[in-house]
């Protein structure tokens, strides 16, 4: 049985959704102006396993993410740019495909933008204001109230007083107290606009989260995540607004990732000490990347340094070698000891989706799958399938396996001269002149490329 550490109790909880095995999970996506990071990749990949596990446990899914694409971030950068809002959304919506794909993350069922929900936001604002719970500040902007929604803080474990004293903002005049979000911003000159019953202006950041997940996946709805930075005030202040207006719970289950950390400091865009995805997968095969992400589990932060991504990569070739030089039938074998390593599995994976002890059990696949190959088992083949099966739920294995030792970006030899120099030295030896195939073997280790011989064939892997 599936357990979910849930941010609102602060405990693991059975998980029991509410429609039978199916799941309606929200998470809080990417605000596109500038190439995403490796802390969102974190997030980005956490909710990628979860999804996938699942969907690996039987359950039908359906998994938003949204894009914000009106944000005050967004409309500075185009400014700067000198270019459209549209132009520039468009453009890092693309990058963003483009950074998914690569990571090797399933695409979400529905990846709707904040634009195209303008009019029912406006209508949720109008709910909200007739209930009581917003008002138009001196300025024309329109803010929730917060003393007016009695369950204020619920979610951040925070009573109003501790989180008055702890809100940085000083008291804007416009607004009554300092906890209190904008819903609707009148716009300035030059800057994008929807006409609204408050004037021409636009929704603020907490508004559209509600109005997409509760449109898309009805309310309440099964799990909603994001990043651990969205906790407060964003998740606070969407459940603010959705269980304001309607009087019912809002989510069952919140789920929040840890940050990614350099040197104990969170990377974020803000102190400047990020890595962008692409940069990061021009020296890394993906897989080491996400290896390295869930190497953790998704709640505590992970720090980020080359021994980690080089401690990936290191145990990565360990999981590829075992699957080295066995045949996959593409039938399913049924297999008593492979099934009790799907079980372990499982059970780390019910366990909050503890990656870390998955990971050991897929270790422990390994080891017992090498030791099947060396002494000439029968089993080899179901023990790989099976590792192979449950690797992919993590997004781990899904390559070709010699194809993944033969890539490597750090290389000075590609492939195609790597396979012309073994067919060199494979005539040479055909010609029983040793030397010179000697001389090949040498010439390729130079290069960091060792060749293995079995039977006829060579294969070969960076070293
Ligand atoms: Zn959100």
């Amino acid at each position: 049985m599936l357990s979910i550490y849930n941010s609102k109790s602060k405990q693991k909880e059975i998980f029991k959704p509410i429609r039978a095995n199916e799941v309606s999970m929200y998470v809080c996506g990417i605000t596109v102006y500038d190439y995403c990071h490796i802390g969102h990749a974190r997030a980005m990949v956490a909710f990628d396993m979860i999804n996938r596990y699942l969907r690996y446990s039987g359950y039908t899914v359906k998994y938003v993410r949204n894009i914000t694409d009106i944000d005050d971030k967004i409309i500075k950068r185009a400014f700067e740019n000198k270019e459209s809002m549209q132009s520039l959304t468009t453009r890092f919506i693309n990058a963003l495909t483009e950074d998914m794909e690569a990571l090797g993350t399933l695409a979400p069922d529905l990846e709707p933008k904040a634009t195209d929900y303008i009019p029912q936001m406006i209508s949720l604002i109008e709910t909200l204001i007739s209930k009581g719970l917003a008002y138009g500040g001196s300025t024309g902007d329109v803010y929730f109230d917060v003393m007016q929604f009695k369950d204020y803080g619920k979610l951040a474990h925070k009573d109003l007083e501790a989180l008055e004293s702890g809100a940085r903002i000083a008291i804007e005049e416009a607004k009554k107290t300092p906890l209190d979000f904008v819903l609707w911003k009148l716009s300035k000159e030059n800057e994008p606009y929807w006409p609204s019953p408050w004037g021409n202006g636009r929704p603020g950041w907490h508004t559209e989260c509600v109005v997409m997940s509760s449109l898309e996946l009805g309310q309440p709805f099964d799990i909603h995540g994001g990043g651990n930075d969205l906790k407060f005030p964003h998740h606070e202040n969407e459940i603010a607004q959705a269980e304001g207006a309607c009087d019912k719970p809002f989510v069952n289950y919140w789920m929040h990732v840890g940050f990614v950390e350099i040197n104990k400091e969170k990377m974020s865009k803000s102190l400047n000490n990020f890595f962008t995805i692409r940069d990061v997968l021009r020296e890394w095969k993906h897989e080491v990347v996400r290896y390295f992400l869930l190497a953790s589990h998704y709640r505590s932060p992970v720090d980020y340094s080359l021994e980690a991504l080089e401690g990936a990569q290191s145990a990565l070739d360990r999981l590829y070698g075992a699957l080295r030089g066995i045949e996959l039938p593409t039938e399913i074998i049924k297999n008593e000891l492979a099934k009790t390593y799907e079980t372990r599995f499982m059970e780390a994976m019910d366990d909050d989706f503890n990656t870390p002890v998955a990971l050991s059990v897929l270790f422990d696949l390994a080891r017992e799958l090498n030791r099947s190959k060396a002494e000439g088992l029968d089993n080899a083949a179901a023990l790989a399938q099976m590792l192979k099966k449950l690797a992919a739920v993590l997004g781990l294995l899904t390559e070709p396996v010699e194809h993944y030792f033969q890539q490597d970006a750090h290389s000075a030899i590609d492939a195609d001269e790597i396979e012309r120099l073994i067919a060199l030295r494979r005539t040479a030896r055909a010609e029983k002149n040793w030397a010179k195939a000697d001389e090949i073997r040498q010439q390729l280790a130079q290069k960091g490329v060792m060749i293995e011989d079995s039977g006829d064939t060579t294969t070969w892997r960076y070293e």
